[in-house]
């Protein structure tokens, strides 16, 4: 057995005031007794990191890797295994939130990406990371198809897991994107009646390939004698929120409405709506660490995988696929790829 270095160096890729993404090299102490040093293989680009491409730290949250080296106190993963990273990496491990799952409402020692250990994440050759929150991937799922599910899955996966949608529900979809891709997928794995909201007729054909079986443009939502009342739990998916108006209507008595992105707006309905029609909004963040398992396992055993574009991980190949992201024209999450 060779000796644990004392040092690790690796280069890693990170934001900077102006926006440009730089890469870097990092040098730090050897893991301590609960870490684990990941060898990173692919890592997707999420929304989330165009909002942290201003700060000086590392970038990327849905990655994927392989142990190299574990801590003389980490039992649950060996050298070898491979596993996703997530946005939330850790917590004391004994407060009620974490006891609970929750990690990432852990008060003592809270560890989310963007907040805490700024020079550790998954846009890098490395990353060291305790084992809380690694979660081991099926091996039926490639390496590529892996790092979305990270982010983008478990975030779809949430009102799945966390609510009472049924097999029986008709799941309403709004955005065909990074995150309603995998939306459509599940639910209809799931054995929901799946129908898509879409601002653009050209996904009609991939939605349904994606297991929609109703789908709808803008314009088909204003037009006389649309259906009305038929959606029991509606994701909504799009950057930006939609108008709600819009979507009143088509909600049933005790829908449900789950926003699954952070936009600077506000989510405003109708009182009337809202009471009279017994309709629940939920604010879901994240998952906890059995759900992102099932989620993993679900996805392995009915063949879920994001669709992607792959770029190489360099200043240029992240550049590249932060442009697509911003133009909407990602079809429908980037993958960077390690390059050693
Ligand atoms: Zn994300
Ligand atoms: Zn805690």
């Amino acid at each position: 057995m060779g000796s644990i270095p004392t040092q690790i160096t690796y280069t890693a890729f990170k934001g900077s005031k102006s926006g440009a993404i730089v890469e870097t090299e990092i040098t730090r102490d050897a893991i301590g007794p609960n870490e684990v040093l990941l060898e990173n293989q692919y890592s997707g680009l999420c929304g989330t990191d165009e909002h942290f491409a201003h700060n000086d730290i590392v970038l990327g949250h849905e990655g994927v890797g392989i142990v190299k080296e574990i801590g003389r106190d980490v039992k649950s993963l060996k050298v070898g295994d491979r596993v996703g990273v997530g946005f939330v990496r850790g917590g004391c491990g004994y407060c009620t939130s974490c006891l609970t799952g929750y990690n990432w409402f852990c008060t003592e020692s809270p560890n989310n990406y963007g907040s805490h250990d700024h020079n550790t994440a998954t846009w890098s050759t490395h990353c060291v990371l305790p084992p809380t929150r690694l979660a081991k991937i099926p091996s039926s799922i490639p390496s590529e198809f892996a790092g979305p599910l990270m982010c983008a899955g478990q975030t779809v996966w949430l009102p799945l897991a966390r609510t009472d949608v049924r097999p029986w529900h008709t799941v309403g979809v709004v955005g065909v994107g990074g995150l309603g891709h995998l939306a459509i997928q599940f639910a209809s794995k799931m054995g929901c009646n799946v129908v898509v909201f879409s601002g653009t007729a050209s996904k009609r054909e991939e939605a349904f390939k994606l297991g929609a079986s109703e789908f709808y443009t803008a314009e088909d939502l204003g037009k006389e004698g649309m259906k009305r009342h038929f959606v029991d739990n509606l994701l909504v998916t799009t950057s930006q929120l939609p108008d709600w108006s819009v979507y009143e209507p088509l909600l049933s008595n005790q829908s449900h409405i789950f926003p699954l992105t952070i936009s600077a707006s506000d989510i405003s309905i109708s009182a009337m709506t809202l009471v009279g029609r017994e309709i629940t909004t939920h604010g879901l963040c994240a998952s906890t660490m059995t759900q992102v398992n099932q989620m993993l396992e679900f996805a392995a055993r009915h063949k879920i995988r994001p669709m992607i574009e792959e770029f190489e991980m360099s200043e240029s190949g992240i550049r590249d696929a932060m442009g697509r992201l911003e133009g909407g024209k990602l079809r429908y999450r980037a993958v960077l790829r390690v390059v050693r």
